[in-house]
């Protein structure tokens, strides 16, 4: 079991009447990481960022050795960058495509990397569909089966959507997937730091995540993961991912730092690191077991207050609770609740069109309650949800 007490005194944050329930959006850093940040930045301050850089060179080696641990993957297998979105387009523009190549994207596939996804049709020639999702609300594995065939060149699969609880059959998926040799990219930015990840389980050929939300890492890092034997030549090269070995050659690095450049917020990255190792201290399951029971507490209440409608979907949940109020829009409803210290943020139809389109949502309220979170917070919440109408 997890220490709460413990959690929460590690927690600058908590406290002081403040509820929040936004670890899906921007989470709350535990001490360590905002101590190794600030730390860094001054000691830049004081002797430059070069030679900062050089005193922290272990630290640094750490951050992907750390990430590594979480997903069991090998430290030379990822890649650091700046936030979900920017692992999950490194990869995908990396991917060859050309005309009548099919690309296919998850039923609440986030919008960004929808976007990429059509840009890219758009240029090449592909297209681009969604695999529909099952009576329950997840990705449908026999209509996967159904769609594949030679011409799918990429997968994109989503771990939990941004605007609910649901956990995607990613492990089933990705080996339908390789039946046609289509590589698979797995958004987990709303699973990482929250569900235990193994990418040798998993079986994907590509994982991206961002640091601030369940990781509680700084804002401005995330990472990607690709599988060691994928020769993908990158989109752009730089003095990192590349070395110029003669006049008119350049040899591009056999890692996973071929999706790096040079330059980088060192501090950040520390950053990450420390966030990753406090995860691992505390221990990955541990927190996704007070994750879970925090959820599934909020859909247990939630629904008995009148007008109010839990949204999740799925066979399996994770923490992201999203719901609705009727008669009240949830923009108004997360101000009304920030006027009492209570922080949830509202996932709009256009973040995840696919699906709030086919379920007539404009949108939901979300509420993520991280480890954390006490249970008299979420009854103050609920409380005042209660109280809106
Ligand atoms: C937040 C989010 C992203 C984007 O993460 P960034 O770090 O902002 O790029 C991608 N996918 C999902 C499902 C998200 O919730």
């Amino acid at each position: 079991m997890l220490d709460e007490v413990q959690v929460r005194a590690e927690t600058p944050g908590v406290g002081a009447g403040l509820v929040f329930l936004d670890s899906a959006g921007s989470s709350l850093p535990p001490r360590i990481v905002t101590e190794t940040v600030v730390t860094h930045l001054r000691r830049e301050a004081e002797v430059g960022g070069y030679r900062a850089a050089q005193e922290r060179l272990d630290a640094l080696d750490g951050v992907k050795a750390a990430i590594g641990r979480l997903i069991n993957a090998a430290p030379a297998s990822i890649a650091l960058n700046d936030s979900a979105t920017r692992a999950w387009t490194d990869f995908f523009y990396a991917v060859p495509l050309r005309e009548g190549d099919r690309i296919l994207i998850s039923g609440a596939d986030y919008a960004a990397n929808a976007i990429a996804a059509l840009h890219r049709a758009r240029a090449t020639g592909a297209t681009v569909e969604p695999i529909p999702d099952d009576p329950s609300g997840q990705l449908d594995l026999d209509a996967l089966a159904a769609m594949i065939d030679e011409r799918v060149k990429l997968v994109s699969l989503l771990h939990v959507p941004t605007n609910g609880g649901l956990v995607n059959p990613v492990a089933e998926a990705t080996r339908i997937a390789h039946r046609v040799g289509a590589l698979v990219l797995l958004d987990a930015c709303q699973s990482t730091g929250q569900l235990a990840i193994d990418v040798a389980e998993l079986g994907v050929d590509a994982l991206s995540a961002t640091g601030r939300k369940w990781l509680r890492g700084p804002r401005g890092t995330g990472f990607l993961y690709v599988r060691p034997d994928l020769a993908l030549e990158p989109q752009r090269l730089d003095l990192h991912s590349a070395t110029w070995t003669a006049p008119q050659e350049y040899r591009i690095a056999e890692d996973a730092t071929r999706f790096e450049f040079w330059e980088s917020d060192i501090a950040g990255r520390l950053g990450l690191g420390a966030a990753v190792e406090y995860l691992l201290e505390l221990g990955p399951e541990q927190v996704y077991a007070a994750i879970a029971a925090r959820a599934e507490y909020l859909r247990k209440a939630l629904p008995e207050i009148a007008g109010v409608t839990v949204r999740d979907l799925g066979a399996r949940r994770a923490g992201i609770v999203s719901f609705t109020v009727d008669g009240l829009e949830s923009t108004r409803v997360r101000d009304r609740l920030a006027e009492q210290e209570i922080t949830l943020t509202v996932s709009h139809a256009s973040s995840t069109l696919l699906d709030m389109n086919r379920r007539g949502l404009a949108s939901v309220l979300r509420a993520s309650p991280h480890a954390f979170v006490s249970y008299p917070e979420l009854d103050r919440f609920v409380a005042a949800v209660a109280a809106l109408r």
